[in-house]
């Protein structure tokens, strides 16, 4: 498959899913609330901070909770479920199938667009995306980086680097492959191994300050990896 075919197929193939929350989880909409509890902790200590005994803060946060990017974001799940409960003060969406962008602005996240607190919804691929410089405290990407070529999602996190605030984070939530590529010729997309991703972390200019898997997951699912990542400290 060449790369345009690649994208355009992945393209047919989700603007054929139902703009729901089963449609954005294959099917497993009970996990659901399993993946943000586990996104929420797994956050809570850059935008919070950790405290110690008698509330005394031991850990500065590392961000603040102003400005966050939710990239393949489909109709919004991650927006309303996981980022706006962080609390960020605004998220922006790019997602790029038509069908779910007009869903998140029509229904799924028409009060919060209302509201304010989600400001810019984009439809366009990850491949073209370009985030303004210095806007974000945090970029979340979640189930959508197999659908970038290694190329373009190097390509990706270099200009996301550039969109983040000083000491702005990446947050990355994919699955794993035990080994291998898994090539899904259906949706076009690739299931990588975590040791090659963090290969293409490390290639961007990207080093890993926290991972962990999602626990709690039904079996027979691939296993679900948190990162977060920031830009490579020259020293
Ligand atoms: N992150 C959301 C949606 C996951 S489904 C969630 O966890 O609920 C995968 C999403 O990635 C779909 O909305 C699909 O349209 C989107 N996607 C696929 N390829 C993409 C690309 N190249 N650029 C941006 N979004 C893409």
């Amino acid at each position: 498959m060449d790369q345009s075919d690649w994208y355009s197929n992945a393209q047919k193939y989700w603007t054929s899913v139902q703009p729901t929350v089963n449609g954005m989880l294959g099917g497993f909409a009970t996990v659901d609330p399993i993946d943000v509890k586990g996104s929420l902790n797994f956050i809570d200590e850059f935008v919070h901070g950790v405290r110690g005994v008698n509330n005394v803060m031991r850990q500065e946060p590392v961000i603040s909770n102003k400005y966050a990017c939710d990239c393949g974001a489909g109709i919004g799940r991650v927006t309303k479920n996981f980022l706006l409960r962080v609390p960020f003060q605004h998220v922006d969406l790019v997602e790029q199938a038509p069908n779910f962008v007009q869903q998140a602005k029509e229904s799924y996240l028409r009060n919060e667009i209302n509201q304010g607190t989600v400001k810019d919804v984009k439809c366009q691929g990850l491949q073209d995306f370009c985030p303004n410089p210095g806007k974000y405290d945090l970029i979340w990407c979640q189930w959508v980086l197999g659908h970038l070529t290694d190329d373009d999602l190097i390509g990706f996190f270099k200009r996301c680097m550039k969109g983040l605030k000083p000491h702005g984070l990446i947050g990355i939530k994919e699955n794993n492959s035990s080994k291998d590529y898994v090539v899904d010729e259906e949706d076009s997309s690739v299931t990588r191994p975590n040791d090659a991703l963090k290969r293409l972390y490390a290639d961007a200019g990207l080093e890993v300050i926290k991972e962990e898997v999602q626990q709690g997951l039904p079996a027979g699912l691939f296993t679900v990896r948190m990162y977060m990542l920031r830009p490579i400290q020259s020293s």
